[in-house]
């Protein structure tokens, strides 16, 4: 006898994972290499929010150890497998600014962005953490996916507006620290939700601790049951997953978006790649 599943449930991250990490580092500084190498190595991935206008444009990839801002022409290779997000041209309080003039900060970096990377730049980080009511509404008019903000939100995710994002904490977050707060988390079996951590890669240059980035970030990695990834793939599965139809007699799924969506069926995990009709019924 065919057999109809008793329950179907759409995973919160691909392959049933119980928790996402993310990061996200802003100003786009030299010192963001030393981050992009541990994160390569340990299995990270970072949202890296860049000034556009104060990339480098000599083409010579400034030295290590000084503090310099990343040169345009290293960034597409150095962020190959992570995100590259929006922090308008010029770094501004951008509520000090006129509507145009914010338009163009976001817009403006956004275009010069996507002119070095090759793809679409649809997340952002607002400058000084800085923003207010208009600002949040121009950015809707532009299409911005999220925004983070500086504030500490939790759970964090799904965000009620995306462009008001908060995070877990910032890097050097205290009482308890980023890897004693994911480590309780952790522990937990039943616990799912996103972990989110930002900060700033010269703030280890400017304190002299390079080694907190090992003691910060490496207890969130090699974990098999986290999901690490870019806000923006954040952003892009919950679209993909509020879009899953599941046939009301459980027989059938359709997955209208390009992304795979996972199903728990029954306790089993099941792909439903994009565009694809599944069924869901056992022989
Ligand atoms: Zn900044």
């Amino acid at each position: 006898m065919p057999k109809i599943p008793a329950r179907v449930e759409i995973t919160s991250f691909p392959q049933g994972k119980r928790i996402a990490v993310t990061t996200s580092f802003d100003d786009g500084d030299e010192c963001d290499r030393r981050i992009v190498a541990a994160f390569n190595e340990w299995g990270l991935k970072g949202t890296f929010n860049l000034n556009s206008g104060s990339l480098g444009t000599s083409g010579v990839k400034p030295p290590d150890g000084s503090r310099q801002k990343l040169d345009r022409s290293e960034v597409a290779e150095l962020f190959r497998g992570h995100e590259v997000a929006i922090h308008t041209v010029t770094h501004p309080w951008l509520q000090k600014l006129d509507p145009s003039q914010i338009a163009l900060e976001v817009l403006e970096d956004r275009k010069a962005l996507e002119d070095i990377v090759g793809y679409p730049v649809r997340g952002m980080a607002y400058p000084f953490g800085g923003y207010d009511a208009r600002v949040v509404e121009i950015l809707r008019n532009l299409g911005i996916v999220y925004c983070r903000t500086c504030h500490v939100v939790s759970p964090c995710f799904p965000p009620a507006d995306p462009l008001l994002w908060g995070s877990t904490g910032h890097q050097y977050a205290e009482n308890p620290s980023i890897p004693e707060q994911f480590e309780k988390l952790y522990a937990n079996p039943r616990y799912s939700g996103v972990f989110y951590v930002w900060g700033h890669a010269f703030e280890f240059h400017d304190r002299k601790d390079w080694a907190s980035l090992e003691r910060i970030f490496k207890p969130l990695s090699g974990k098999p049951d986290v999901w690490y990834c870019t806000n923006i793939e954040l952003f892009d599965y919950e679209e993909a997953r509020k879009r899953m139809v599941i046939a009301a007699n459980r027989a059938t799924a359709f997955n209208p978006s390009a992304l795979s969506v996972t199903l728990n069926v029954d306790g089993e995990l099941v792909d439903v790649p994009g565009g694809k009709t599944v069924s869901l019924v056992k022989e």
